[in-house]
């Protein structure tokens, strides 16, 4: 076999029947998928029906790594979860960092596909080739910590993913955690695992690096790109210093920091939640994923011990969106959200919503249960997060079904601020065009990380373009979307595309893999990955009117704050949009496809 960074191996794990096998790996498969997310998509596309009900024995879990997970490349240490979500019902692609996707390529594996559903609670055990299923009945009903340190009590130098009660309870917010706080947070992944009965995946490996095609190529790469990020204003400075936390007082400023539930755009007490204050009065260190420079990690204390601390999703949906600004708090419900394995997203944002009834008096007191959804309460916001992630009582049950579900109940579905039934991150694309042209089309619903159009609009990476404005953000969007399913197969960091670009990642994959990409190629591949996953959707029933935002964002104006009185203008870069994709009504067309070579996957 070719030496490439691939291992060439897969494990599939049929949980009903118990059966472990170890399979081979196409490469050319591999290669023309990239890795994780796209390679990832490719298998479930080929073996689920996309109608299956996602949180039945039918689904599949897919936990891949990428194409250059573990090798010497900067924040090459990522792997990725790809599942049919059950909050969203779609293709769901949530990845990781910490060290565990890094540890499972030294153990010899690519990638590992649960099938089935386990009679009673089991975890995965890999030392190197050995791989067994082991009784996980102590472990059921332990959070997420509890999990990873009974764990590594028995497996020296181990690395352990699992899920918390939230995965076991089955909440369609559900993360799967790794390494203490790192997450696969978004799209209810826990709750697919949690419904196979799999409560964890311990690591063990003798070794600490990989091969790849050409090492002399990726070593000048590698020097090339650590330069770079050393020297770029982002990577090298404010994700280090500050964290994703930089980002409260920059967004505030513009104008587009959500608050209340979307209410309002500018939040007046940011300052008391930025990372600025962050950094000065309450971190205790930084965490560097594996193989990272940047380290944008936060490292705060709970209890006279180390936690990991807040990112600025999280400060802004408790603090903004929930109206609570006191970082204390927001690390406090940050803790619970990692314990109990909970996104830390879309768990806040379905608090602001359950908030917005509340205020409203659709929500009654009496429901509250003693813990009244008032805008502003600390205690409403950890013990709601608490009741959350245990689906504790009738509205706690509720709400761990998300927003979307929440409001339907209470017959208000605008006051769910999501897209495809997934909570909105933190810009407000009334104030941001391009990053609303993101939100409606992205495959796994509303998300920043799917095409992150806060680095041109916002960041001028790598040129400022007028936020403000519906022009040439068509063809930006396609192009980092396109970029970060290449990024996100490769198996490294987003954030570091503030400084490499395209020749870049290409250079990278082609010394890993031995494939020739130029940046056209490369971008290609990207394309292919995205319209794979817009199939998926496609058979799983998805229908051209889900790629839209919420009302409050297309008919609402902004009320107060920098970006008063501006909407979000979705109509007028949607069609540009399919025009620029090759998509007619939200799909591609048959030349799309055969120019993709993806002909074959929309046959039914
Ligand atoms: S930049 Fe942050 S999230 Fe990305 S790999 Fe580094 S520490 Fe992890």
């Amino acid at each position: 076999m070719e030496t490439t960074s691939y291992n060439g191996k897969l494990l599939r794990i049929n949980l009903t029947n118990s059966q472990i096998t170890s399979e081979s790996l196409n490469l050319d498969l591999a290669k023309k998928f990239i890795g994780a997310r796209g390679l990832g998509t490719k298998i479930l596309m080929d073996e689920i029906n996309p109608t299956i009900d996602p949180l039945s024995d039918d689904n599949k879990l897919i936990i891949m790594t990428g194409a250059l997970t573990g090798a010497a490349v900067p924040t090459g240490g990522r792997y990725v979860v790809v599942t049919k979500s059950p909050l969203t019902g779609m293709i769901a692609c949530s990845n990781s960092g910490g060290e565990w996707g890094a540890k499972l390529k030294y153990a010899g594996f690519d990638g590992i596909i649960f099938e089935g559903k386990a009679q009673s609670p089991v975890y995965l055990s890999i030392c190197d080739e050995k791989v067994e299923l082991k009784p996980a009945e102590a472990l059921w009903g332990k959070t997420s910590s509890e999990t990873e340190e009974i764990l590594k009590a028995e497996y020296e130098k181990s690395s352990v993913l699992n899920i918390g009660p939230g995965g076991e309870n089955k909440s369609l917010m559900a993360a799967i955690m790794n390494d203490a706080d790192r997450a696969a947070g978004r799209s209810g992944v826990g709750a697919v695992m949690g419904s196979k009965n799999l409560k964890a995946i311990v690591v063990q490996a003798s070794r600490n690096n990989i091969p790849v095609t050409d090492s002399e190529a990726m070593r000048k790469e590698m020097l090339i790109a650590m330069k770079k990020i050393k020297e770029d204003g982002v990577t090298g400075t404010g994700l280090p210093t500050y964290g994703t936390a930089v980002l409260v007082n920059i967004i505030n400023e513009t104008g587009s920091f959500p608050t209340d539930n979307w209410q309002g755009s500018y939040d007046e007490n940011a300052e008391i939640i930025s990372g600025e204050t962050l950094a000065e009065k309450y971190l205790k260190g930084t965490y560097h994923c594996h193989r990272c420079p940047i380290g944008c990690g936060r490292v705060v204390e709970r209890e006279g011990k180390n936690i990991g601390g807040p990112e600025y999703e999280t400060l802004w949906a408790y603090g903004g969106n929930c109206g609570v600004h006191d970082i204390p708090t927001i690390n406090e419900a940050n803790f619970w959200c990692n314990e109990l394995g909970i996104d830390s997203i879309s768990v806040p944002c379905t608090i602001a919503s359950a908030m917005e009834l509340y205020q409203k008096g659709y929500i009654s007191e009496e429901e509250c249960d003693g813990v009244p959804l008032t805008f502003g309460s600390k205690e409403a916001v950890v013990e709601w997060t608490k009741r959350i992630g245990l689906s504790q009582g009738k509205l706690g049950a509720l709400m761990a079904k998300g927003s979307q579900r929440l409001c339907d109940a209470y017959g208000h579905p605008e006051f769910s601020m999501s897209v495809k039934k997934q909570e909105l991150p933190a810009y407000d694309a009334r104030g941001i065009q391009g990053i609303g042209l993101n939100y409606a089309t992205s495959n796994r619903g509303g998300c920043h990380v799917r095409g992150y159009m806060i680095s041109p609009e916002i960041l001028a990476h790598p040129e400022l373009l007028d936020r403000t404005k519906t022009e040439d953000k068509a063809t930006w969007t396609k192009i980092f979307q396109d970029l970060t399913a290449v990024i996100d197969s490769m198996g490294m960091c987003l954030f570091t595309s503030f400084a490499l670009g395209a020749d870049d990642y290409a250079n990278f994959l082609n010394a890993g893999t031995g494939t020739t990409h130029t940046v056209d190629s490369l971008l290609e591949a990207g394309e292919r990955i995205y319209n794979l996953e817009r199939i998926f959707n496609k058979k799983a029933g998805m229908k051209a009117e889900d790629d839209s935002l919420p009302k409050r964002l297309t008919e609402d104006s902004i009320v107060d704050g920098p970006s008063q009185g501006q909407k979000n203008h979705l109509n007028i870069m949607l069609p540009e949009y399919y025009a620029a994709r090759g998509w007619v009504n939200a799909f591609p067309t048959e030349e799309t496809l055969i120019r993709l070579g993806l002909e074959e996957n929309d046959r039914s």
